[in-house]
């Protein structure tokens, strides 16, 4: 049996299997796809993380993996389908096979939420995307359109402005929620045009995507924009319904505990995108994940 469970080899897991394997606790870190970094691999740019500007998400995962593993982090692949936490021993249930712990952090992070318009499933692959860095090359010298107004999409706007002829940003306020940095960039690209108080109707294409039809919020009119990509980052959404009932949640599944991690069920914690907090970056995942060990270290001494 582990001390401790860390699901989630993102920034919060690795931070926390960091602090664990520094505090000599017997951890296990499942990670779901093969690679560390959750969130962050598909991020081209990360400027704003003390002390490293300008570093790509996947070499900032690989630093992160790279220091657990020196300290004795052993990471495994593992889909977590659902927990037992009935009992002081805590049963992680994987698509594989089951492990025991005396506490398990929930470091599971978030992904990317759909958008739910006609033509966002079928063409799903066929040129629409929910990673710029992963598959903006494809439309090199081409049309593309972002959908979104937040950190993510501005950030795949400009990345994507580097190759594509044009690249169109459909958002559904006049005002942009990115950071003011990231606008000013944008904002002064000539190969972006705004959409400004617009949202998208449908994807339009055969086999393929052709276009968008977009409508206006503040007057009701239509266009229909010829592109051959959609990038869409319109949020995030937990990833935590393994974690089922018992553990609370918001109404929107981000899981409840305050900065010390402490969940409503003695012995879990959570850390980084996957807890209820006001700001989702690497920085604050990465106390989470040190925050969260501290109270397990804690926890373990009521046990003895
Ligand atoms: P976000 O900040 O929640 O922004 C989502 C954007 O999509 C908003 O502009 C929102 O519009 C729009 N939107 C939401 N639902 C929509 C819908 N149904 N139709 C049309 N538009 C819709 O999400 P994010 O950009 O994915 O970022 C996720 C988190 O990661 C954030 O906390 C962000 O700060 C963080 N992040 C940080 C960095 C960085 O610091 N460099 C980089 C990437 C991500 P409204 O503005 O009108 O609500």
């Amino acid at each position: 049996m582990y001390d401790l469970i860390i699901i989630g080899s993102g920034p919060a897991g690795l931070s926390a299997a960091i602090y664990a394997s520094r505090a000599r606790l017997n951890t296990l870190v499942l990670e779901q796809n093969f690679i560390s970094g959750g969130q962050i691999i598909d991020t081209y740019e990360i400027d704003n993380y003390p002390g490293i500007p300008g570093i790509s998400g996947m070499d900032l995962a690989d630093k992160m993996q790279q220091h657990a593993e020196k300290l004795g982090a052993v990471i495994e692949n593992g889909l977590v389908t659902s927990l037992d936490l009935t009992g002081p021993v805590k049963k992680v249930i994987t698509e594989e096979g089951s492990y025991e712990a005396k506490a398990v952090i929930l470091a599971s992070g978030a992904m990317h939420a759909h958008l739910g318009v006609p033509g966002e499933d079928t063409l799903g692959g066929h040129g629409v995307s929910y990673c710029a860095t992963c598959d903006g090359a494809f439309y090199r010298k081409k049309d593309a359109l972002v959908i979104g107004g937040g950190d993510v999409a501005v950030e795949d706007a400009i990345f994507l402005a580097r190759g594509c002829n044009k690249v169109y940003v459909v958002h559904r306020r006049d005002e942009l929620r990115a950071a003011k940095v990231l606008q000013e960039s944008l904002l002064s690209l000539p190969n972006v045009e705004m959409v400004w108080d617009s949202v998208a109707k449908s994807i339009n294409g055969d086999g393929k995507v052709e276009s968008v039809t977009v409508t206006n919020v503040k007057d009701g009119s239509e266009r229909t924009i010829p592109v051959s990509g959609v990038f869409i980052a319109v949020g995030i959404e937990p990833r935590s319904s393994y974690a089922g009932q018992n553990i609370a949640m918001d109404e929107k599944g981000y899981i409840l505990a305050d900065e010390t991690g402490t969940t409503n069920v003695p012995g879990v914690f959570a850390a980084g995108d996957v807890r209820k907090k006001q700001l989702r970056q690497v920085v604050t995942a990465v106390a989470d994940g040190a925050n969260a060990v501290t109270s397990v270290e804690k926890y373990l001494l009521t046990l003895k």
